[in-house]
């Protein structure tokens, strides 16, 4: 990055006339590290976030949005009825944190024992109130409307399908959502903006075998489970090898396994867990359906019962291509010279994926760390922490984006 984007340039770029994103973002800067800092000193749990929710709702409502809380629980939403719009852009952020002891000696260091904003979720808050005001302070420029979006237990993947079943998809029904990631594993200035899949589709798999248990010594009177396990867990492998396209990719690993007592009986029964990483629904489900024939088939071929059983799914965060072009569009128009990935993706998941599966839209990750200043471990690690001269990037392009949605809509 040749510029620091808290510095005003008064050439930054051709939109002046209307605003500067970037410019306006940095200038809320001290702002927006009073609130990441307040907020990363009183981290709340997946659907504890009681006075996180209060907090976002007080400033929210201050700043002359409607409020509403207590959507999926602890979720809160603001609506602005700017105009008459043609127009409903959501924005999303999440709230939760994580059970992690906190070892940063900083003077913002949660003061809760056990409980940590360790993914930065604190960050992205303190990101969703700055653009309230921005939008507000600039509602001419901004004919639509807007739907800011405060969800809760994001890190248990429960927060967005309870705000879903709350309503929040609904009245009104968003055209657009937009959400970001500050992104550890990248420095400031970069920015992974990604068309289709950015993140994995997850899902807990269980798989049960049954047979008839007995005398170890005399595995002609039993139909042993744990035989047909071994068969199965290594059939299962073979359905990234052979099934699926070799262009596309996927994950199933068993995690668990758990069978008998003593060397000399044999169990009548044999249970695992595992998991499955896909990246878009069609191979998702060539898994699942192949994984069902498996562990169905070999079973019954070795005279015991298989059943698969999905525990839980997240489906993959999948970018809409043509909000990704708005916002390449919208990178250039920040005037900065930052790097811009355009084919990154991770097999980590995120259940802002739920609403990108009903509203077209994108999710953005924002280069966060600085390892000069130890700001580089990963998220999720005691002694997280970003550079939070990121913050005002991700606003703006976000905004920025927001803008060219509108223009395109209207
Ligand atoms: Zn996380
Ligand atoms: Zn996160």
């Amino acid at each position: 990055m040749r510029r620091n984007p808290i510095e005003k340039d008064s050439n930054v770029s051709s939109l002046e006339v209307k605003l500067n994103n970037l410019e306006e973002a940095s200038a809320l800067l001290p702002q927006i590290i009073e609130d990441r800092r307040f907020l990363h000193q009183h981290p709340e749990l997946a659907f504890n976030e009681f006075e996180t929710a209060e907090f976002v709702s007080k400033r929210l409502g201050a700043l002359g949005y409607a409020v509403k809380s207590g959507v999926g629980q602890t979720g809160v939403i603001g609506l602005s009825e700017l105009d008459a719009a043609k127009l409903v852009i959501m924005l999303r952020f999440d709230m939760d944190a994580l059970p992690i002891v906190e070892t940063n000696e900083v003077a913002y260091k949660s003061q809760t024992e056990g409980k940590m904003h360790a993914c930065g979720h604190d960050a992205h808050m303190a990101c969703g109130l700055a653009l309230a005001e921005l939008i507000m302070r600039h509602r001419e420029d901004f004919p639509a409307t807007v739907k800011l979006v405060f969800q809760p237990a994001e890190e248990i993947g429960s927060g967005a399908a309870a705000m879903i079943e709350g309503g929040v998809l609904e009245n009104p029904r968003p055209d657009f959502v937009l959400g970001m990631h500050v992104w550890n594993e990248k420095p400031v200035g970069w920015l992974g903006i990604s068309a289709g899949p950015v993140m994995a589709g997850c899902d807990e798999l269980s798989i049960t075998i049954e047979g008839k248990g007995g005398h170890g010594g005399v595995p002609n009177l039993v139909k042993d489970p744990i035989v047909a396990a071994a068969n199965v867990i290594i059939s299962l492998q073979s359905i990234v090898s052979r099934n699926l396209s070799p262009f596309e990719s996927a994950v199933l690993s068993i995690g668990s396994i758990h069978a008998g007592t003593v060397s000399n009986i044999i169990p009548p029964k044999v249970e695992m867990l595992g998991t499955l990483r896909t990246f878009s629904s069609a191979s998702r489900e060539l898994v699942l359906q192949r994984a069902k024939e498996i562990v169905e088939n070999v079973s019954a071929g070795m005279g015991c019962n298989g059943t698969i059983e999905n525990r839980g799914t997240m489906p993959p965060t999948i970018n809409n291509p043509q909000v990704v072009k708005v916002a390449l569009e919208a990178s250039k128009m920040l005037g900065l010279d930052l790097v811009i990935d355009q084919n990154y993706r991770t097999s980590g998941s995120e259940d802002m994926s739920y609403y990108l599966n009903e509203i077209p839209g994108m999710f953005i990750f924002v280069g966060s760390a600085n390892a000069e200043e130890g700001k580089n471990f990963p998220h999720h690690h005691p002694r997280f922490d970003i550079d939070e001269r990121c913050l005002p990037i991700g606003i703006a392009l976000l905004l920025e984006t927001a803008q060219g949605l509108i223009g395109k809509g209207s």
